[in-house]
C-alpha cells in the first residue's frame, strides 16, 4: 500500500479526498498531515499547501513531494526542504484554463477602463469618458513567462485578436505570439507592448525584478497585470508609477503580504483592480486526478512533467 499525507483542506477535506482517491487509486493509503497518529517514516507522497518548515525534511522515504499549487515557492521557502526529492507541480487542464479566463477578464477590464467604472459605481457617479473605447486589436499585450500558463495565456490573446508578445529565459516559437529571450530582449519586449502581464514563477532572479524603470518602458496607456507573484514586483514603484501616470491602470491578484493588509494603497486606488489570489485554483477532484496519474507514473518508473529543478529555481 502506497501511502499519501495531505496538508491541503484541513482534516475536514479528508474525507472528499479519501472519496475520490479510492475510486481513482484504491490501493491508496490517505492520510492527514495533522494525524497524530502519523509516523513521518510511513509517507511516500505528501500533497502540500505551506507546510510547516522542517516537517517534510522529517518524512524520510519520501519519494515525491506534490505541491498542491502550481507554485511551489511555499515549500521551496522551507530551508530543510528534502531537495533530492522530486518536487512536482500542479498541472491538469483546470488551472491553465482558469489563468486563461482570469488573464482575459483583467485585460479586457484594462481595455474597457473598469477602474473607473468600479470608482464611478462606488460614488454613484455616470462616469462616461469623452473618447470611444479602445479596439481589442489596438492592443499590445506582452507576457511575461512563457511556460505551462504563459504559454497558453499568450496563444489564447493572440486567438482573441490581440497583438501579443511573450519574455521568457529561452528563445521559443509560439504560433501568434512575438517571442523575446533573455536580458537582452526585456528592452525590446518592454516596447513593444502596452499592457504587461507578469506570469513569471518567484526565484532569486525574479524577486523585485518589476521596477518603475521597467514599466515606464512601456507603450502608452499602460496597464500592468500581476498573477505571477507578489515579491517579484517593487510595491512602492507600482504605486508611484500609478500616481504619476506612468500606469494608466493595474490588475493584480498576488502580493506582496496576503492577504493584502488593510492598511494597503493598492485597496483603494482608483486605477486599481485587486482580486484574492484567486486566478487559477483546481478544484479537489482535478487535483485528485492529477496526482493519481503522477503517483501511478513515478510507482512505473516513468517521468513525469512539471517537475520543479533546483537549478533554475522554477
Ligand atoms: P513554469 O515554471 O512552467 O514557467 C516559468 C516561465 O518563466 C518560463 O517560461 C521561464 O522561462 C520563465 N522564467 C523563469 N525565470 C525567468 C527569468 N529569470 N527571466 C526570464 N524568464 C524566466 O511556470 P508556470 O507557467 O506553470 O507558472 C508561473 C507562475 O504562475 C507560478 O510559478 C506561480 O507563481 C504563478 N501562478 C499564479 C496563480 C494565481 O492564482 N495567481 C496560479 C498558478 C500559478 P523558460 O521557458 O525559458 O524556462
Amino acid at each position: 500500500m502506497v501511502c499519501l499525507v495531505i496538508k491541503n483542506g484541513g482534516p475536514a477535506a479528508l474525507p472528499e479526498w479519501k472519496a475520490l482517491f479510492a475510486h481513482l487509486m484504491p490501493d491508496l493509503t490517505v492520510r492527514d498531515w495533522g494525524d497524530p497518529a502519523l509516523k513521518p517514516s510511513e509517507v511516500e507522497y505528501a500533497l502540500v499547501w505551506k507546510p510547516e518548515p522542517g516537517r517534510l525534511a522529517e518524512m524520510v522515504n519520501l519519494k515525491a513531494i506534490l505541491s498542491a499549487a502550481v507554485g511551489v515557492d511555499h515549500i521551496t521557502r522551507d530551508p530543510d526542504w528534502p531537495k533530492a526529492v522530486p518536487l512536482i507541480r500542479m498541472g491538469g487542464e483546470e488551472p491553465v484554463q482558469q489563468m486563461e479566463d482570469y488573464v482575459l477578464w483583467a485585460v479586457f477590464s484594462i481595455l474597457r477602463d473598469v477602474p473607473v467604472w468600479r470608482v464611478g459605481q462606488q460614488d454613484k457617479v455616470w462616469a462616461r469618458q469623452d473618447t470611444p473605447p479602445r479596439m481589442s486589436d489596438s492592443m499590445r499585450i506582452g507576457v511575461m513567462g512563457l511556460g505551462s500558463l504563459g504559454r497558453p495565456v499568450a496563444m489564447r490573446l493572440a486567438r482573441t485578436g490581440f497583438q501579443v508578445s511573450g519574455w521568457a529565459r529561452h528563445a521559443r516559437t509560439l504560433e501568434g505570439v512575438t517571442c523575446y529571450a533573455g536580458p537582452d530582449g526585456l528592452i525590446p519586449f518592454l516596447q513593444s507592448c502596452d499592457t504587461l502581464i507578469c506570469l513569471l514563477p518567484e526565484t532569486q532572479e525574479t524577486r523585485a525584478m518589476v521596477t518603475y524603470d521597467m514599466l515606464a518602458q512601456l507603450r502608452k496607456p499602460a496597464g500592468f497585470i500581476n498573477v505571477g507573484r507578489g515579491p517579484l514586483v517593487v510595491e512602492a514603484d507600482l504605486l508611484r508609477a500609478l500616481d504619476d501616470g506612468t500606469l494608466h491602470a493595474a490588475v493584480l491578484d498576488v502580493f506582496d503580504r496576503e492577504p493584502l493588509p488593510a492598511s494597503s494603497l493598492l485597496w483603494t486606488h482608483p486605477r486599481v483592480l485587486v482580486t484574492p489570489h484567486a486566478a487559477a485554483d483546481a478544484s479537489r477532484s482535478a487535483r485528485a486526478e492529477y496526482v493519481a496519474s503522477v503517483i501511478q507514473a513515478l510507482e512505473q518508473g516513468r517521468d513525469v512533467p512539471l517537475r520543479y529543478d533546483p537549478a533554475k529555481g522554477y
